[in-house]
């Protein structure tokens, strides 16, 4: 297996010697956007250059969320062309684009947002909003609402056209018409229910949700307690505002394991005294 994966490699090389465009662009896509980021933090900085101009921002946001490393990202988008490098943060989910910005200077993050396309944004600088560790720090806003006087069929209709973009589309959240959360169905419920039926006879009315300045690490505790592959976020008047799946949450508890550790282990860390 190692082998076949050197010779991918050294394929890839000589694509890019040869500025052979086609011939890269073939052989790269065909990997796991993991095995992409490998292959890409190997190269010198020159060679990543010339692969930006190979790949399309959202190609190139793919390769950037498959890494864990946020320091990493954050060197890697600056390096870019800042024009090109807004695209690529605008392409990444929402709340990953938050997590890249916020390990940059306040000057940074402005220009950033100004040459980035408009909604992209607006929807990040609500995020930025938020106070770090709490759930409006980590949810992000790409999720699938319907309404609960709406039908199985219309919901499945708004459904195709929100699924590109919703970070998971195995919850429907559902809302009343001042825009409240009733509601929520799995992926599953909608597809067995009739075409006629509306929503709110299928919908679980007792939703678990979360309250936007919640403590992160007790977000991963409900997380798993309830077993949902997400949760949504809602402000003190139940507006949905996000939503917040098991992937944040493993990194939350990746990063909240360290801290304990360094605890155990008597580090003192300096950025945040006050930690209790
Ligand atoms: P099942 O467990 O019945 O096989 P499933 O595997 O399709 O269902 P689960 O993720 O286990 O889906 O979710 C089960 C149910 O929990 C779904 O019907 C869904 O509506 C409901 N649900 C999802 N999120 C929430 C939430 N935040 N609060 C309350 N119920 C929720
Ligand atoms: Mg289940």
């Amino acid at each position: 297996y190692e082998e076949q994966y050197e010779q991918h490699w050294e394929k890839l090389q000589q694509t890019l010697e040869l500025d052979n465009i086609e011939g890269f662009r073939n052989e790269f896509l065909d990997m796991h956007p993991y095995d992409q980021a490998m292959f890409f933090i190997e190269q010198e900085k020159s060679v990543r250059l010339q692969i930006y101009t190979y790949l399309s921002p959202e190609e190139v946001a793919d390769i950037m969320e498959s890494m864990d490393e946020e320091e990493q990202v954050r060197d890697l988008i600056s390096e870019m062309d800042p024009r090109f490098a807004s695209m690529v943060l605008a392409e990444m989910s929402a709340d990953n684009a938050v997590d890249i910005l916020n390990e940059m200077d306040k000057d940074h993050i402005a220009s950033f947002l100004t040459i980035m396309d408009p909604s992209a944004a607006d929807e990040i600088k609500q995020l930025l909003h938020y106070e770090e560790k709490t759930a409006g720090s980590i949810m992000t806003t790409e999720y699938i609402a319907t309404y609960k006087t709406n039908t199985a069929k219309q919901t499945m209709q708004q459904l195709k056209e929100q699924a590109p973009d919703a970070e998971t589309i195995y919850y429907l959240y559902v809302l009343d018409e001042d825009k409240r959360l009733v509601g929520v169905l799995s992926l599953r419920d909608l597809i067995v229910a009739q075409e006629d039926t509306r929503i709110e006879a299928i919908m679980m009315e007792k939703v678990v949700a979360v309250s936007v300045g919640k403590d992160q690490e007790e977000i991963a505790q409900m997380m798993r307690d309830y077993d949902f592959l997400a949760l949504p976020v809602v402000d003190f008047q139940d507006h949905l505002l996000g939503i917040i799946t098991v992937d944040d949450i493993m990194d939350v508890m990746e990063e909240e394991a360290s801290d304990d550790y360094s605890k155990l282990a008597g580090v003192t860390d300096v950025e945040r005294p006050n930690d209790s």
